[in-house]
């Protein structure tokens, strides 16, 4: 494969609080603050808490769930009366930070989260883009605490929804398992070290080191399961099985256990191999949905480097 070319990334932006209960970007945010991080070597950084009337009560949103909000519909639809908190906050971001789609937007845009699920460390690519995917191979190749993977979403960048797709380059990072409001070292440690080995890369990039190619596996999610509900009331029948929980990424064959009713029966699984991400996520019970189930594909990345004038 050729050899690909990016400008270098002097200008980064490290968003934590998007989800006002997820605490781990909070604090790693609050840090870099309290410490005025906002410079290191070839890389001047912006850190962000993107919803602090959220975070302020600790909830995933006030009004509407703010990573849903940075589609270049809403970010250019006029403010109202009746327009909900986090479209307007979506908006400011978008003056700091982009504006989504311009030469002004910054270089990159790391965005911290929290899941409830046993997802370890797992980055999550809005497309397919060369330079954010070397990132992850080397937080991958460096980092020793955990189990590093990715999901590669592909929606063109103007109907991208989440805050990480403000940035020229972008992607998020979700780890867990760390239940909503609560703080775990471990968890933290995880998101610290992958916030610090982007810096490290960001540094040998612009100082003209070349990445070699290479492979790099990633998930993309095929569909997202519902739970067994009633049909008159639509309240939710079963649970998670327990041979299902927590075994986020492990393969899921037909015939092994999903769900167990709340009557005590199993509802076993049935359809093509597939692995399951997000299982028994807290916040995606309001968006019914159980978990994804992905396909794992291998991405050949080329070698890159910083292009030259
Ligand atoms: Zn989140």
């Amino acid at each position: 494969m050729e050899n690909a070319t990016f400008s270098p990334v002097s200008r980064v932006a490290i968003c934590g609080g998007t989800h006002g209960n997820e605490m781990t970007g909070i604090y790693v945010v609050r840090e870099m603050q309290r410490q005025e991080a906002d410079r290191t070597g070839s890389v001047s950084i912006t850190s962000i808490i993107s919803n602090p009337g959220a975070v302020e009560v600790c909830r995933r949103y006030t009004e509407t769930d703010l990573n849903r909000c940075f589609t270049k519909a809403l970010l250019s639809s006029p403010i109202k009366d009746s327009t909900p908190y986090e479209v307007r906050r979506a908006q400011e971001i978008n003056t700091l930070l982009g504006p989504k789609e311009s030469q002004e937007a910054v270089d990159l845009l790391c965005d911290l989260h929290n899941t409830t699920a046993n997802m370890g460390m797992c980055l999550i690519f809005y497309s397919l883009d060369w330079l954010p995917l070397h990132i992850y191979k080397y937080i991958q190749s460096n980092m020793t605490s955990a189990p590093v993977r990715a999901m590669l979403l592909s929606s063109p960048k103007s109907e991208a929804h989440s805050l990480d797709s403000v940035g020229k380059h972008g992607f998020s990072i979700e780890v867990g398992p760390q239940p909503n409001g609560v703080l775990r070292a471990d968890i933290f440690n995880m998101a610290k070290e992958a916030v610090d080995l982007t810096i490290e890369w960001l540094h040998k990039f612009n100082s003209g080191s070349t990445f070699e190619e290479g492979e790099v596996e990633a998930y993309t999610v095929v569909k997202s399961v519902d739970y067994p509900r009633d049909p008159t009331t639509n309240e939710i029948t079963a649970i998670i099985h327990p041979e299902l929980q927590d075994n986020d990424f492990k393969l899921l064959q037909p015939g092994d256990p999903m769900f167990l009713s709340f009557s005590g029966e199993t509802v076993k699984y049935e359809g093509e191999d597939l692995h399951p991400l997000f299982i028994n996520e807290c916040a995606y019970y309001e968006k019914k949905i159980a978990f994804h189930l992905a396909k794992k594909i291998t991405v050949t990345l080329p070698s890159i480097s910083v292009k030259k004038d």
